[in-house]
């Protein structure tokens, strides 16, 4: 089974759209075998509620239960919303506003902790040699799953995703992304056991549309594609989901 996860960050504006978006892909997704999770903005999860038996996740979370933290939404406000996955360590929330390994490594803990099944992404910002993994990836699964326990890593799904091929139409190729596959296996082979590191699931994300998601699907070792601006355009989306069936 393959996973086709969809992050729509900010491009979806208004509850028509939203809901216009979850139906069409809701149709699709229940006609395939492929696991397809859709994380939506906060505001855009009680519409879902309404019309969604699928899996569904968010793009963010704060670490803390509650208190005074202006701004943030907690684990707890998410308890009662079907909501099943986070997405953290994106880049852009590691580049635009700042998020240190260090912070991802407090939302990790505290989102498995909850619960919650987290998609955590990795990825280096230059383009690197062809076969050629960059240590940045290693470094910031070590760091960011710091002190997480064994039993949690089967709740862990990684992205790999280099930084510039998101959002820029340059996509990575399926046997560069194989490599950093077995890359973040071992990684977390060394860092717990060689069972655990095997059995991670691993997507590939970086300007994933209709005419190269089968490249990645089908390639050995990838377990599916984490899509951005892809998966907020209804035909393209569908079509993507009856493509990988
Ligand atoms: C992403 O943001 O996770 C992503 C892969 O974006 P895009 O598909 O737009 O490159």
């Amino acid at each position: 089974m393959k996973y086709l996860i969809a992050n729509w960050k900010a491009y979806i504006t208004s509850h028509k759209d939203a809901k216009a978006l979850f139906k069409a892909t809701q149709a699709s997704a229940e006609a395939s075998m492929s696991e397809v999770i859709i994380c939506p903005p906060f505001p855009f999860i009680p519409d879902v509620k309404q019309n969604w038996d699928m899996a569904l996740g968010v793009q963010d979370v704060f670490w803390e239960e509650k208190g005074a933290y202006t701004g943030e939404v907690t684990l707890e406000m998410l308890k009662n919303l079907n909501v099943e996955y986070v997405i953290l360590g994106h880049s852009e929330r590691r580049n635009y506003l700042g998020e240190t390994d260090e912070v991802v490594n407090k939302k990790v803990k505290a989102a498995l902790k909850a619960g919650f099944k987290v998609i955590l992404c990795v990825g280096e910002k230059e383009r690197k040699e062809e076969n050629v993994i960059p240590t940045i990836v290693a470094e910031q699964i070590r760091a960011d799953l710091d002190g997480v326990p064994k039993t949690k890593i089967p709740n862990i799904l990684v992205a790999y995703e280099p930084i510039w091929a998101i959002g820029t139409g340059l996509s990575d190729t399926p046997e560069n992304a194989h490599q950093a596959a077995l890359y973040i296996r071992k990684t977390i082979g060394d860092m717990y056991h060689t069972k655990l590191g095997v059995g991670i699931k691993v997507l590939y994300g970086g300007s994933v549309n209709s005419k190269n998601v089968l490249d990645f699907v089908n390639y050995h070792g990838i377990d599916g594609v984490l899509v951005g601006s892809a998966s907020a355009k209804k035909d393209e989306f569908t079509k993507m989901i009856k493509m990988v069936g």
